[in-house]
C-alpha cells in the first residue's frame, strides 16, 4: 500500500477518501482538517488563549497536541470527577502529558470541593449520572475559563460523537436540541466562554491513528458510569453504515451543518435570563441548575 500523495509506504487506509497516507502526509492532512474547522467556524485566532478541556482520553489529548503544533496559546483543564481508579488514572494521563511538554494545566477535584464524587452527587439528587455530570462539567468549564481569562473552551468531541448525537436527536425529533447542536456555541456577548469543537471533521479512527503515530498515552477505558449509554448504540449503527458506505458519517453530519440554519435555526438568547443568585452564571430564575444540584447533594439530611 502506497501513500497517494508521496508514494512512500502508507500507514493508514482512508476508505472515505478512497486513499491511503504515509505518516507525514496523514498528519499533514489531519492538521489541515483541524485548521479548516477552526477557520470555517470562526472558532478562535492565534492570539486568543484557549482552555482545552482534557479528560485523559485520546480525543482531548490529541486536540491539545494538535493545537500546540498549530501554534495556538493553550492551557489544559482537567476535572477529576472522583470516580475511583478511573479518575485517578485519567488525571495521571493528563498530568504526564502536560509535564512532558511543559504545559500549563489546571486541575479541579470534585472530592476536594464537595467531599463527594459525581456518582454520589447524582445518587443524592436521584439524577442519572451522565446528566448530573454534564451539568457540573458545563458549570466548571465556564467558571474556570472566565475566572482565569480564557474566552474560549475547546473540547475533544469528534465526528463520531457529533454524528451519534445528531442521530439521537433526530430519532426523538428533539427540535430544541437540533437547534442548539453546533461545533461552536456563542459566548452570547461575553456572558459565557465560547465553546468550540475543533475535531468535529475527524472520525474517531483517524484521531486514534494520530495518537499512535505521536505516541500519546491516554486512558483507554470508557467512563464506568457510561456503560450501556445510548450513544454507544448510535455510534455502532453509524459504524455499520460507514462500513457499507464510506463517508456516510461525514455526509450525515456535515450535511446537517450545511442545512441547519434553514431547517433548525439557532434560537435567539433567552430574554428573561438573569444571573444565578449563588454563582453568578447566566440562568433562568433565581438559581442555576448546577447550584440547585449541589445544594441538594450536600444538604445535611434531616
Ligand atoms: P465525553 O462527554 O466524556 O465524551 O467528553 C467530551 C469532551 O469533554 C472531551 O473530549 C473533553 O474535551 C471534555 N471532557 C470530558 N470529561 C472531562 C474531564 N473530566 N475533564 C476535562 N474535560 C473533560
Ligand atoms: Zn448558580
Amino acid at each position: 500500500m502506497k501513500c497517494r500523495r508521496c508514494k512512500g509506504p502508507a500507514v493508514i487506509k482512508m476508505p472515505r477518501h478512497n486513499t491511503a497516507f504515509c505518516d507525514s502526509c496523514f498528519q499533514d492532512y489531519l492538521l489541515k482538517q483541524v485548521t479548516k474547522a477552526i477557520s470555517a467556524g470562526k472558532m478562535f485566532q492565534k492570539e486568543v488563549p484557549v482552555l482545552v478541556a482534557v479528560s485523559g482520553g485520546k480525543d482531548s489529548l490529541a486536540l491539545w497536541d494538535i493545537l500546540i503544533k498549530l501554534g495556538y496559546k493553550t492551557a489544559g483543564l482537567h476535572l477529576n470527577l472522583g470516580i475511583g481508579a478511573y479518575s485517578q488514572i485519567s488525571q495521571e494521563m493528563v498530568e504526564n502529558f502536560a509535564r512532558a511538554r511543559g504545559l500549563e494545566l489546571i486541575i479541579h477535584q470534585y472530592q476536594e470541593a464537595y467531599g463527594l464524587g459525581v456518582v454520589q452527587i447524582a445518587k443524592e439528587t436521584a439524577r442519572p449520572a451522565c446528566s448530573a455530570c454534564g451539568t457540573m462539567k458545563r458549570h466548571h468549564f465556564n467558571r474556570i475559563a472566565i475566572e482565569k481569562g480564557f474566552p474560549v473552551v475547546a473540547t475533544g468531541h469528534n465526528l463520531d460523537d457529533e454524528a451519534a448525537r445528531l442521530l439521537g436527536n433526530l430519532l426523538k425529533w428533539q427540535v430544541p436540541y437540533l437547534q442548539k447542536q453546533s461545533p461552536v456555541l456563542s459566548d452570547e456577548g461575553g456572558k459565557w466562554a465560547k465553546k468550540v469543537k475543533p475535531l468535529y471533521r475527524l472520525p474517531e479512527r483517524e484521531i486514534a491513528a494520530y495518537t499512535i503515530l505521536n505516541r500519546i498515552d491516554y486512558i483507554v477505558e470508557e467512563c464506568p458510569m457510561s456503560k450501556g449509554a445510548k450513544m454507544f448504540t448510535y455510534k455502532e449503527t453509524l459504524n455499520q453504515l460507514e462500513k457499507a458506505s464510506p463517508g456516510a458519517k461525514h455526509q450525515f453530519y456535515l450535511g446537517f451543518l450545511k442545512q441547519k440554519e434553514a431547517s433548525f435555526p439557532t434560537p435567539p438568547p433567552p430574554e428573561n435570563e438573569d444571573a444565578c443568585h449563588t454563582c453568578g452564571q447566566p440562568c433562568q430564575g433565581e438559581r442555576c441548575g448546577y447550584c440547585r444540584l449541589i445544594e441538594r447533594a450536600t444538604a445535611v439530611p434531616t
